[in-house]
């Protein structure tokens, strides 16, 4: 070979990786410069960091600012923005972020609004009702929630109202999102002290209607058994009549019988009582003067028997006159009684009143009678008369 195409073949090596390492540097730069242009892009980008959570409780108060837990190379514009947080389920929102160059962008992004707190229940712990009384169980019962929705207790737990008894229940109430709440409570069924039945200690029927007790069939009214305020018969024909009966047969034998004190409506007792407490002390006026709702006189079968030629009247000077004496004797022929005896102060819970008769017709007055010597409607019936 001559030296001539060896120089030429030479050359031409040289110029190809001559245009070959320029290539290469020129790739490289590029990719370099690249990498450096990226690095710098990163640097000024915004990058947002979200709460791990984003779920919110309805109805709760939050700002957009508290799902972010840091924003990378920019601020918050819109933080303090609030959430409606009334309805349940996924919200877009939008967060505004201002960039390094004063730019503002914009973040979409999405909670979800949850139900998670129980209703609460508020109601008594225990409720009472009467024997046979319908109750509504769930009229006293509010029931609030956090999602500001209608929500309705119910009451778990069987009871019979027609039978007396504690019975354990319970109300539940349970929101739109299935989240229940508990409350349980104590129902009484009680009898009714106004309407309810009873035997006495001798064996009688007992019976109180609409708060007034009978015994057998006769009204009951001592320091035991009351009279409601509202009971106000007025004097009654029953006991009008046998007064009237009683008087015109004494009047042969001189005496001018008439009634010193009949029918006292609740409310005169009350004033009488007062004076006599007012005047003698309770402990004393308990003896001859009965509480309201407590007097026989307000039962309209009870009088106070004067006599027009006698000074005493309604006074225990009345004891030792004949016509006490007459009126002991005789007042059962026409159903009357004797209702507080001498010495029976102790089952009467009243000091001996010669005067004061009450009707309880012919066949009571006539067992009651016993002589002369009164047997009391107390003794009689087995019942007690304390003010309780
Ligand atoms: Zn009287």
């Amino acid at each position: 070979m001559s030296k001539k195409i060896k120089k030429k073949k030479n050359k031409k090596i040289s110029i190809i990786l001559f245009l070959l390492i320029i290539i290469c540097l020129l790739t490289f730069g590029y990719c370099f410069y690249n990498i450096y242009k990226q690095k710098i892009t990163d640097k000024n980008s915004i990058k947002v960091i979200f709460n791990n959570v984003l779920e919110t409780e309805i109805n709760s108060e939050v700002y957009l600012k508290d799902y972010v837990k840091e924003i990378v190379n920019g601020k918050l514009v819109n933080g303090d923005e609030i959430i409606d947080t009334s309805k349940l389920g996924i919200k877009e929102l939008n967060l505004f972020i201002k960039n390094k160059d004063g730019n503002e962008e914009k973040y979409n992004f999405k909670v979800t609004i949850i139900d998670s707190i129980n209703p609460i229940i508020d109601a008594s712990k225990e409720l009472t009702s009467y024997i046979g009384n319908s109750i509504d169980l769930l009229k006293d019962v509010k029931v609030s929630d956090n999602s500001n929705e209608e929500i309705n207790a119910k009451v778990v737990g069987e009871y019979d109202i027609n039978k007396i008894g504690k019975y354990e229940l319970r109300y539940e109430a349970v929101d739109s999102s299935g989240n229940k709440s508990e409350y349980d409570f104590i129902l009484n069924i009680v009898s009714d002290p106004s309407n309810r039945t009873f035997t006495t200690s001798k064996g009688f029927n007992g019976k109180v209607v609409n708060g007034i007790t009978y015994i057998d069939g006769i009204l009951i009214a001592n320091k035991t058994y009351s009279l409601p305020s509202s009971y106000a018969p007025g004097l009654q024909s029953s006991i009008q009549n046998a007064f009237n009966k009683l008087r015109n047969d004494a009047t042969s034998l001189g005496y001018d019988f008439y009634i010193g004190s009949g029918y006292r409506s609740y409310w005169d007792q009350k004033i009488i009582y007062n004076n006599y407490v007012s005047w003698d002390g309770q402990v004393n006026a308990d003896t001859y003067s009965a509480r309201p709702g407590h007097s026989e006189h307000q039962s309209g079968l009870a009088v106070d028997v004067c006599d027009s030629n006698v000074e005493a009247c309604i006074t225990s000077a009345f004891d030792s006159t004949e016509q006490a004496k007459w009126l002991n004797d005789n007042c059962y022929k026409y159903g009357l009684i004797i209702r507080y005896p001498k010495g029976k102060s102790n089952l009467t819970g009243y000091m001996y009143e010669s005067w004061h008769l009450r009707y309880v017709g012919e066949e009571l007055a006539t067992k009651l009678y016993n002589n002369g010597d009164w047997i009391t409607v107390e003794e009689y019936y087995g019942i007690d008369s304390k003010y309780s």
